[in-house]
């Protein structure tokens, strides 16, 4: 799969917001966004130089953020757009229900990893299973019941411990998972809410932007 090779604080910094996507570092009072809270460019052309986004800078800026969050790619940010939009749910609470639900995010939001990409990882490298059955898809969508275990983790342990202590300052578990760290095992004992996600998501002006 494609991604993102940028230096990814740029990313941040071009939505001024933390999106966490470096792990440890994300947490040092070195992060770029905390020292320098406007967006990157050659002279300082973030410090209030820029003039007042449109509707669609806007729409555009938020839907940019959202796909940075998740580590998601446009051709399959729209995907989940258009499963979302054929779905009898509100449109924009499935799709973020549909980020939420991808099991490099459920292994992030557990703590596991600090950032998506390290999430990603661990379920590239055979470390996740679902019911018992190995899953090394990180897109995979889990479902209400479903049993995520972190296994094979020998290799891995130190630093899935140290990521459990780092994260447990700036993040909860979200109220959809129950987990076991001990035994490193979480159930999903519902789906996604909107309430669930710890980071201001303004999901219609992505719909709005889609819509057009
Ligand atoms: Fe870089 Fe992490 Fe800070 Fe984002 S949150 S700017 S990725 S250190």
């Amino acid at each position: 799969m494609a991604r993102y090779t940028d230096a990814v604080c740029r990313l941040c910094r071009r939505e001024m917001e933390k999106l966490f996507l470096k792990g440890t570092k994300c947490y040092s009072p070195k992060c770029p966004v905390t020292r320098r809270a406007y967006a990157p460019g050659q002279h300082g052309e973030g410090k209030g130089r820029r003039s007042k986004p449109s509707n669609y800078g806007i729409q555009l800026r938020e839907k940019q953020k959202v796909k940075r969050m998740y580590g998601v790619l446009e051709r399959q940010f729209r995907r989940y757009f258009h499963m979302a939009e054929s779905s009898k749910g509100v449109t924009g609470k499935v799709l973020i229900q549909l980020l939420e639900r991808r099991l490099d995010n459920v292994i992030y939001r557990l703590g596991a990893g600090l950032s998506h990409a390290q999430a990603r990882q661990f379920v590239r490298h055979n470390y996740v299973y679902i019911n018992s059955k190995r899953v090394n898809i990180p897109s995979y969508l889990v479902e209400k019941d479903d049993i995520i275990e972190i296994k094979n983790k020998d290799k891995a342990l130190n630093k899935i411990k140290e990521n459990l202590e780092l994260s447990k300052e700036s993040r909860t578990v979200p109220g959809w998972l129950n987990f076991n760290k001990q035994e490193l095992k979480a159930t999903v004992i519902r789906l996604p809410e909107k309430e669930d996600i710890q980071a201001t998501i303004n999901e219609s002006l992505i719909v709005e932007l889609y819509s057009k």
